[in-house]
């Protein structure tokens, strides 16, 4: 069921990292510890998790992606899950991406504990970091709170990239309307099956089920205008369901905030997001590398060599 990424060998020299005023040689020795170590990437919809995840993997060499997104964990709608690209990825290994074969498969927490932890066992026995990442806050409590194999092996740093709620939802509007530029209506269409239960597997997908009136009007001929109509209706509540996702994940995160505190960091990525909707994606870079990874960096530092 689950086809397995292969990770690529990533071992390379020592990175000497240019961080703030001074240069930190990063060191790899994490085998000494009691406990192997995992970073965690948490975040609602669409707040830059995964860039954070591969910039780090890209400091921390050899370092390994976990994906904790329960839709991204099926093979398949790239574009309307908001799948990494392999030109997005820079070489670094990905697992439970696309994973799943067959789309009715009910992933459960269980099955995300159990693959998740081989995965970072396979990353921690080649002296890599494994860097978990994604939305799903049940896998991340299955995992972290509930699994004794997990907690009695690793200790945990999380790293909450947050963007205030106004700012984030204007951010996801605008996302969805690149995914149809980018050819989601395609995608979904593909995989229109006008008997299919949106309950299950990869076609709960935010962007699916939204669009079944619509291409069902296609399907049986209906005319242009009314077909016109549904497509902005659908377009519209996937803005919408996507708006109310973000709302609930940040919930989630709050309440498992109260239980991870200690080790919980919370990076306010609200201004990258401000400057990218001004226009100035350079700007907007700058503001990234500043307020959300150099402070994610100096935070792993301490976790993993202190
Ligand atoms: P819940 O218990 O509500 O399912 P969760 O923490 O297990 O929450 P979330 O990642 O918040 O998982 O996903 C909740 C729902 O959000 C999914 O069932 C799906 O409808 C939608 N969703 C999550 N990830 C994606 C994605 N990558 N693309 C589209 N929709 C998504």
């Amino acid at each position: 069921m689950i086809i397995p990424v292969p990770p690529s060998p990533c071992k390379q020299e020592l990175p000497l990292v240019n961080f703030q005023n001074g240069l930190i040689m990063e060191s790899l020795f994490r085998h000494h510890r009691n406990k192997d170590k995992v970073v965690v990437i948490m975040g609602a919809t669409g707040t830059g998790k995964t860039k954070l995840a591969i910039d780090l993997a890209k400091h921390f060499q050899p370092a390994e992606i976990v994906n904790s997104d329960k839709i991204q964990v099926y093979k398949g709608l790239d574009i309307t899950t908001n799948k990494v690209t392999e030109e997005e990825c820079g070489g670094i290994p990905h697992h439970l991406l696309g994973a799943v074969d067959d789309p009715n498969y009910n992933f459960t927490a269980n099955d995300f504990c159990h693959h998740a932890c081989s995965a970072i066992d396979s990353i921690v026995k080649k002296d890599g970091l494994p860097i978990i990442a994604g939305g799903s806050n049940s896998y991340l409590d299955a995992l972290v709170n509930h699994h004794a194999e997990f907690r009695l092996r690793y200790e945990c740093c999380f790293l909450w990239v947050d963007v205030s709620l106004p700012v984030l939802h204007s951010s996801l509007q605008a996302r969805a309307d690149r995914m149809i530029e980018a050819g989601q209506v395609d995608e979904v269409r593909e995989f229109f099956d006008p008997s299919a239960d949106y309950t299950r597997g990869i076609k709960r997908a935010i962007g699916v089920p939204e669009f079944d009136d619509f291409l069902r009007a296609e399907a049986n001929g209906e005319d242009d205008m009314t077909i016109l109509r549904l497509l902005e209706g659908a377009i519209a509540r996937t803005k919408i369901n996507n708006c109310t996702l973000a709302n609930r994940q940040v919930q989630k995160i709050h309440r498992l905030h109260r239980v991870w505190r200690r080790s919980m960091h919370q990076l306010d990525a609200t201004d990258v997001f401000l400057r990218r909707s001004s226009g100035d994606s350079a700007d907007s870079e700058e503001a990234w590398q500043d307020h959300v990874l150099a402070k994610s960096l100096m935070i792993l530092h301490n976790f993993l060599y202190k």
